[in-house]
């Protein structure tokens, strides 16, 4: 493993967070030698690695296979799960089996109900797998593949791109995928009707007749196709940002709206009993990557012409859809859905 070593003699963080990761998941072991990169010393012995491999990342991994071949690996994540004995074991026992009855999610969802966000993950992990997805674009959702990752279980991440992402988004998106070594399934709107509706009432028709249409066909029918590739889908919903005053959101639920392949979805909703201030604490505690235009004043991240700043003064609501007057109930009025 080669590691940086900034000018200032502190390690880097990142090298810090792949080296926790790997002892986390029972993996470091494995790793046979730590080479440092010193910061503006080109002499140094990592740095010399580094330029001999053509790397300009940190940290990075040279592994020589039993043929005398090297591979390079600059995603810790991608190491662990290629190359390494995954010998890792729960860090916690969950508090139901995975493989305890499916039949009363209701009773699941009481008996999970205080449980840590972790806690509620792995038990979906456990269950699904590959076949859980997590859907990816705002901070909540980043919180969550953190939280996964770590579990050192199988699962996936998906994004429905509606075309009308901020450029910030985008950056965030790669970001996330080099991180956590993961790649971001991309769902798109349909080209036809994306064509359709622009053909027939230009592009920015929601200004005038409501976003239902354009989110029906940008954001909904692709979220469709995603979750029918999913036994069960993890949100970032959380019950402080949605509309109604007491709205229940249990922590796992049968979906009430969409249908995996096998006719059943399960939705995991483990942010369910955070507050917004929970979310961020656990972002800087744990460097989690975020979108830049948090910082900006944008307290959620949907399509660029539908969100705007608010300064965090009006809550997450006010930044989306504001000039529709009425609040309409239904699924496409959910924030934190991470689509
Ligand atoms: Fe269209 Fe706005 Fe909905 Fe995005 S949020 S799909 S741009 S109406």
């Amino acid at each position: 493993m080669v590691k940086k070593e900034l000018a200032s003699g502190e390690p880097c963080e990142k090298c810090a967070q792949a080296e926790a990761m790997l002892r986390r998941r029972g993996q470091w072991e494995h790793i046979d030698e730590v080479v440092w990169a010193v910061e503006r010393d080109p002499s140094s012995p990592g740095a010399r690695l580094a330029a001999r491999y053509g790397v300009t990342l940190a940290p990075f991994f040279v592994v020589r296979g039993d043929d005398g071949e090297e591979r390079i690996f600059t995603s810790a994540l991608r190491l662990a799960r290629e190359c390494l004995p995954a010998t890792a074991k729960p860090s916690r026992t969950p508090i139901l089996p995975a493989d305890a009855p499916e039949t009363d999610l209701a009773a699941l969802a009481r008996r999970y109900a205080g449980a840590a966000p972790e806690e509620i993950l792995r038990f979906g992990l456990e269950r699904y797998g590959e076949r859980c997805g997590i859907a990816f674009r705002g901070a909540e959702d980043v919180v969550l593949i953190d939280m996964a990752t770590r579990t050192g279980l199988s699962f996936h991440v998906f994004t429905v791109d509606t075309g009308r992402f901020h450029e910030e988004t985008y950056v965030v998106l790669e970001e996330v995928g080099r991180r956590y070594g993961v790649t971001v399934r991309t769902y798109l709107p349909d080209a036809e009707e994306v064509g359709n509706l622009v053909g027939r009432k230009g592009p920015n028709s929601f200004y005038r007749d409501g976003h239902e249409e354009c989110c029906r066909i940008r954001r909904f029918d692709p979220l469709r196709r995603a979750l029918h590739e999913c036994a069960a889908w993890v949100t970032a919903k959380r019950r402080d940002a949605q509309h109604e005053p007491g709205f229940e959101l249990p922590v796992l639920q049968q979906d009430p709206t969409f249908r995996g392949a096998d006719g059943h979805l399960v939705r995991l909703n483990p942010l369910a009993t955070w507050t917004r201030a929970r979310v961020w604490e656990y972002i800087r505690e744990h460097d989690v990557p975020y979108n830049a235009l948090h910082d900006c004043g944008y307290p959620t991240i949907g399509c660029q012409p539908c969100t705007r700043p608010t300064g965090g003064a009006h809550g997450e609501r006010a930044a989306r859809w504001w000039w529709e007057t009425s609040e309409i109930p239904g699924v496409l009025h959910e924030s934190g859905d991470g689509v």
